[in-house]
C-alpha cells in the first residue's frame, strides 16, 4: 500500500483534464451540419428505432444521453421512435445472440424503404468481447444490411453524431 502511494507521489499527476469547452464547441459544430444534411436529404427529421440486441446497457446509457438536456441531439433533427414502422433508420446495439436474430430481422422488415441500419457499439459489429460465444448469432450483416457503424465500448454521444453525420454524407 505504502509502495503504491510512493509511486504515485513520485509520478505526479498522469491524467489531464478534458477541455470541455473544446469538445462542446466540436459537438455543437457536428450538431449543426448533421441538421442541415438530415434537413437536406429528409425535408424533416431523422427518425430512428433502437433495438438492444444484448447489449450490456451501456451503449443505451450514451444513447439516452445524447437525448438528455445537456446534448440535446433532438434539436439537430435526430429522434428515437417506438415503433419500425415510423422509422428511417434501425440503430442495433448488442452482440445480437441467437434468440435476437428473427425478431431484428422482422423489425427490419417492417420498416419503410428507403431504410438503413447503423450498428452502435462494437459488440453490434462482430460481436465485440462475445465474439465466439456460442450464444452469438454470428456477423449481424448476414441477418440485416449495415449501412454505418459507431465505434466505441460504449460510443460517446459525439461519437454517436459524427457517425450519423459520415452516414448521411454518403447517402442519396
Ligand atoms: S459495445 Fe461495449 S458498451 Fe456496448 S453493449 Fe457491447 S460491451 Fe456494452
Amino acid at each position: 500500500m505504502m509502495r503504491i502511494l510512493w509511486n504515485s507521489l513520485k509520478k505526479g499527476i498522469l491524467s489531464k483534464k478534458i477541455d470541455k469547452i473544446s469538445s462542446s464547441t466540436r459537438y455543437e459544430k457536428t450538431g449543426e451540419e448533421l441538421h442541415s444534411l438530415i434537413i437536406k436529404k429528409f425535408g424533416r427529421s431523422l427518425h430512428i428505432r433502437e433495438v438492444d440486441a444484448g447489449s450490456c446497457g451501456a451503449c443505451e446509457s450514451e444513447i439516452i444521453s445524447a437525448t438528455n438536456p445537456i446534448y440535446d441531439i433532438q434539436r439537430f433533427g435526430v429522434d428515437f421512435v417506438a415503433s419500425p414502422r415510423h422509422a428511417d433508420a434501425l440503430l442495433v446495439t448488442g452482440p445480437v445472440p441467437g434468440n435476437m436474430a428473427l425478431a431484428l430481422k422482422r423489425t427490419y422488415e417492417a420498416m419503410p424503404g428507403p431504410k438503413f441500419v447503423i450498428t452502435c457499439g462494437d459488440c453490434a459489429l462482430n460481436g465485440g468481447a462475445f465474439k465466439d460465444s456460442y450464444y452469438c448469432a454470428g456477423n449481424i450483416s448476414k441477418i440485416v444490411p449495415v449501412a454505418a457503424h459507431i465505434p466505441g465500448c460504449p460510443p460517446h454521444p459525439l461519437a454517436i453524431i459524427n457517425s450519423l453525420l459520415c452516414l448521411l454524407g454518403r447517402i442519396e
